[in-house]
């Protein structure tokens, strides 16, 4: 498995294996590898002859009061766990290498962003937005895969990739969750074992909202309350947000029509974890 650094080695590489007939895939990470980074990589080397994964923790993605600096970085274990996955490239740029002196360029998705995590996160969406379609430019994939534990993240991707008529399949990957529930993230390195313990109520909280569901309750309002009561049981958990919007549209509704996003953004100590469902009538 080959790391690359540099935009142009990147390129050349990826013109050497187009040009034998490669199909490419690219699998955007921050690093700090986990089992659902992992199986994106898996279903990647399944759907094409080369994985490319990006290890890159973006900083135009972060506020200034965010995790920036200390967000887990890990490249020598990435690499064993990346390798074991059967990917052929790590593409690990610098911030210098993807913004040099200069850079003035962002890329601004209107309406699904001004909600959810676009909300809380001020500037957020710009920045991903932005270094997925420098990474997309750069690698020039197939198929480029994501998981649905972002889901807003992915709503705004295709969006993206629709408006700029771009070349891409993007594949969306179900969240992958610990055995007790708990959503992966490289983030849940922070939890102490007793934050770790009171993050299972994110899940548990969308279990309540299933069960409503399943049994017949469709009214959003009377689901958004049961969830929000469900997380105040935890006292290590504060809500950043509990919403129910429209699938995918992200469209306010009253009623459950189809299909719905419960999305969660809840603060354990000082770590903010994100968590969601799809809330479907059968
Ligand atoms: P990140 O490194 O957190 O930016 O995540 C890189 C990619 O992995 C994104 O497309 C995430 O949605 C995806 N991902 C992260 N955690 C999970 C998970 N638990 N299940 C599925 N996909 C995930």
């Amino acid at each position: 498995m080959k790391i690359i650094e540099t935009v142009e080695e990147m390129r050349h590489f990826i013109k050497q294996a187009k040009k034998e007939g490669k199909s490419i895939a690219l699998v955007p990470t921050m690093g700090s590898l986990h089992e659902g980074h992992l199986t994106l990589m898996r279903q990647a080397k399944q759907a094409c002859d080369i994985v490319v994964v990006s290890i890159f923790v973006n900083p135009t993605q972060f506020g200034p009061n965010e995790d920036f600096a200390k967000y887990p970085r890990d490249l020598t274990g990435d690499s064993q766990a990346a390798a074991s996955a059967g990917v052929e490239v790590i593409f690990h740029p610098q911030a210098k290498e993807m913004y040099p002196a200069g850079y003035a360029s962002f890329i601004e998705i209107e309406g699904i962003t001004e909600k959810l995590c676009g909300l809380s996160r001020p500037g957020h969406f710009r920045g991903v937005a932005t270094v997925v379609n420098k990474l997309l430019n750069i690698v020039q994939p197939d198929k480029a895969f994501f998981g649905q534990k972002d889901a807003q993240q992915v709503l705004v991707l295709q969006r993206m990739v629709a408006d700029f008529n771009m070349n891409v399949s993007l594949e969306v990957v179900p969240i992958v969750r610990e055995a007790d529930g708990l959503a992966m993230s490289s983030r849940n390195a922070f939890l102490s074992a007793e934050e770790r313990q009171a993050g299972l109520i994110l899940s548990r909280s969308l279990k309540v909202a299933e069960e409503l569901v399943a049994q017949g309750e469709y009214h959003i309002e009377k689901i958004r309350s049961e969830v929000i009561a469900k997380i105040q049981t935890e006292k290590l958990a504060e809500c950043d947000y509990v919403e129910i919007f429209n699938y995918p549209a992200l469209q306010e509704i009253s009623v459950l029509q189809d299909k719905a996003l419960l999305a969660l953004a809840v603060r354990i100590g000082k770590t903010r974890l994100i968590d969601n469902t799809i809330l479907e009538v059968k």
